[in-house]
């Protein structure tokens, strides 16, 4: 193939596109990566609507690691304390499926899970959902999307009726106000912000408040940082409500028409006076009124949220007090405006689009919802009653599941839980304990491939075809360029592979991915994520964005169908709930679940840098990037380090009530006294003892069962030297034996 590709970049759900071009072309000399492999070239689409031709170092860099390190062929072993060896295919998935099948026959459907990705593309989840859900008869298909935004789609789904972002990215260009709390979206989502801080810079009337408890640089940006102590969001948020409500500032017409439960947030917020809500936060009155004023006399006020709200064990209340703000001055469904939550992985929307959460099935539907399990058995031919009505495991279930021996089958696709799950060395223990682990992911070694009994070499983004939607519903196909290292496969294919060995011939019966697209819409009919309007021949041509339904309309020739595509949801301000009405919620604040105390006196947050995603597995293969953050830290305030005698550069003990780790002080006053920062990126490949997760805690929000990854509390000891070594592959023993292969 020779001519320049047009795909989405596969990391984060700002959902960049891309245009790549072969290794050799237009003459130029080939840029090879650090094993020899020549690179494709990347820039920017101009002519994606989402990033319009911009892109950051990791979407540039992408094509650098394709090649490194790929696991080419499947692998089994007996038991964990043995080495690997190459296996077929055959002898793989016929260990795949003897081990549900005996599993089924023992422990019964919910004693096999699957833990999947945002990384994992449309088609795949969908085909995962039909084996699990459907198949077998088990809602234990969660995701690490639990770990990221399911707080989002719970408050959106309370709030709404239904799950969705209502807004759009053009809304960053014409909003009078940008309101961001619990995201540093200018490392985590840059290219949004680059658009937001665009438009902020152009127009002076143009206000950006930012509330982050770390001085990061999305608050650098700011006309307005208020760095609230951790955990006192729905504090802030409900002193705001508080003082519109004062000023008469709410949109009573709006509110009296389109919403339902305003006189229980009414009375909730009547208890956030400022004095009180100030000192709790810890900023000044004057800052919070500020907020206020830019809520009660800008036009459209944008919210923009990720994991800070999200990764809370109020994560749902949390994301139902910014909705509060939106439905009381009637800041939805019109340009600029609402609550929009950006999601972190790049397919994580098409993962709830396509169930792929353990309470949720396809089309934005619900497990525990009759009506829709009736609708999906009956589309997927299956016997009534055979999709359970329990909702799923979740990501922590799973882990609590294995200790308990409850969970005998374990297939984890396309993620790292071995470094991103919360309470790490609990987990570990967890996984070790597993009867039956599969490990199906595109590179090797990693930290989880050192828990599986088998392993399953899948095709990644550029070796396979499919979908992948972004933060603002927009649908892009990723076409396939490139053929898969070794034996590969792509991760619906495999699905569909174990499907038909456990007798389900007739349901995955798919020649390619757009067949299982095209099944797939036709679950979204008349939902609120209708996609009936898309093809991968229609994406072919561009990305759309949903809701995007066919609409028929009669003529003398016959039915003519086109399909048409909306911007923004609640334009109409008709909400999905029965009675057409958003609902307000009266939310308190509850606080860290463990707050700082006399024995560990200080709050840990967590967070990602720039150019690293998620756990390296990819990005910690890149060169430019692993110079750019060379080793993990720990931020420190000044005042903090000074007490404890740490100086900046040395070296620091970490610990909580669940783990140690050792890293290297940045004192930096961009971090609040009494409040520490740590990398999440770095796991036992890539450093020793240096995992955020190695303190974090599991308990969860209750509603949207998201753990609490952002805060937990700890204590800190200056340590003389660095103890022991850092990054290497030592401790995988199997590595040698595997790469031999
Ligand atoms: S902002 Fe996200 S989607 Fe865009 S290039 Fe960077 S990582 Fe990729």
């Amino acid at each position: 193939m020779t001519d320049t590709i047009k795909t989405l970049c596969p990391y984060c759900g700002v959902g960049c596109g891309l245009e790549v071009s072969p290794p050799a072309m237009l003459g130029k000399p080939t840029n090879r990566d650090g094993q020899g492999n020549p690179i494709w070239r990347v820039r920017g689409d101009r002519a994606h609507p989402s990033s319009q031709g911009m892109v950051c170092v990791k979407g540039a860099t992408i094509a650098e690691a394709l090649d490194k390190d790929r696991l080419r062929y499947p692998m089994v072993r007996e038991s964990l304390d043995q080495p690997f060896r190459r296996a077929g295919w055959d002898e793989a998935l016929d260990r795949v499926v003897s081990g549900i099948q005996s599993v089924l026959s023992t422990l019964g459907p919910d004693a096999v899970c699957m833990y999947g990705s945002g990384q994992m593309q449309t088609e795949d989840y969908y085909v995962a959902q039909k084996l699990l859900k459907g198949c077998l008869g088990t809602n234990n298909f969660d995701s690490n999307s639990r770990l990221c935004m399911s707080s989002a789609v719970a408050g959106y789904s309370q709030s709404f009726g239904s799950d969705g972002p209502p807004c759009c990215y053009e809304d960053l260009e014409l909003t009078d106000c940008a309101f961001l709390i619990g995201t540093n979206a200018a490392e985590c989502h840059p290219i949004v912000f680059n658009r937001l801080q665009k438009h902020h810079k152009k127009h002076r009337h143009v206000k950006m408040v930012v509330v982050d408890p770390r001085h990061t640089a999305t608050a650098e940006a700011a006309d307005l940082h208020l760095a609230i102590q951790p955990g006192t969001d729905i504090d802030l948020l409900n002193g705001i409500a508080y003082l519109l409500q004062l000023w008469g500032c709410v949109d009573r017409k709006f509110v009296d028409a389109h919403t339902t439960n305003f006189a229980a947030f009414a009375e909730a917020i009547s208890h956030y006076p400022p004095h009180l809500v100030a000192k709790r936060c810890g900023i000044a009155v004057k800052d919070l009124e500020t907020a206020a004023h830019y809520w009660a006399e800008k036009k459209s006020v944008l919210s923009l949220w990720t994991m800070g709200v999200n990764q809370s064990s109020e994560g749902t209340a949390k994301v139902r007090s910014i909705i509060n703000l939106h439905l009381m001055t009637g800041q939805i469904g019109k340009p600029g405006c609402g609550p929009f939550s950006l999601t972190g992985q790049p397919n994580a929307m098409g993962g709830r689009e396509v169930g792929g959460l353990c309470n949720l099935l396809p089309g934005y539907r619900q497990v525990q919802n009759p009506h829709h399990r009736t609708e999906v058995e009956q589309f997927w031919g299956l016997n009534p009653g055979q999709i359970s009505p329990d909702r799923g495991r979740t990501a922590w279930e799973i882990v609590t599941g294995l200790e308990n021996g409850e969970v005998g089958v374990l297939w984890i696709v396309a993620t790292n839980p071995v470094v991103s799950l919360p309470d790490l060395e609990r987990a570990k223990s967890a996984f070790l304990r597993s009867p039956f682990t599969v490990y199906q992911d595109v590179y090797y070694p990693t930290e989880t491939a050192s828990y599986a009994h088998v392993l399953l070499p899948a095709a990644q983004w550029s070796e396979k075809t499919g979908t992948m939607t972004n933060s603002e519903r927009m649908v892009t196909l990723c076409p396939g360029f490139r053929n898969p290292p070794g034996e590969a496969k792509a991760d619906w294919h495999i699905f569909s592979e174990v499907g038909r060995r456990l007798g389900y011939e007739k349901h995955f019966q798919f020649a390619n991915s757009a067949e299982v697209f095209a099944e797939y819409i036709q679950l979204t009919r008349d939902r609120p994520c209708d996609m009936t309007g898309l093809s991968h021949q229609k994406l072919a041509q561009g990305p759309i964005q949903w809701p995007c339904p066919v609409k028929r309309t009669g003529g003398a020739g016959g039915e003519e169908e086109y399909a048409s595509s909306s911007k923004r949801l609640y334009t109409d301000w008709r909400f999905h709930t029965p009675d057409g009405r958003a609902r307000f919620a009266a939310t308190h604040s509850r606080g860290l679940a463990e707050p700082s105390d006399l024995e560990y006196p200080f709050v840990l947050t967590t967070g990602r840098l720039y150019g690293h995603w998620h756990t390296q597995t990819r990005t910690g293969r890149i060169a430019k990037i692993q110079q750019m953050h060379p080793e993990p830290f720990i931020e420190i305030h000044p005042r903090d380090a000074g007490r404890l005698g740490i100086k900046d550069c040395e070296w620091v003990e970490v610990r909580s009530r669940r783990g140690t780790s050792r890293l290297k002080a940045q004192v930096t006053k961009t971090i609040a006294p009494g409040t520490v920062f740590v990398p999440m990126h770095w796991g036992a490949l890539w450093a020793d003892q240096a995992e955020a997760n190695a303190h974090t805690h599991s308990q969860s929000c209750p509603d949207s069962l998201q753990p609490e990854l952002k805060a937990c509390a700890v204590q800190l000891m200056p340590i003389p030297a660095k103890p022991i070594s850092t990054g290497s592959f030592t401790s995988f023993s199997t590595f040698s034996s595997v790469m031999s292969v």
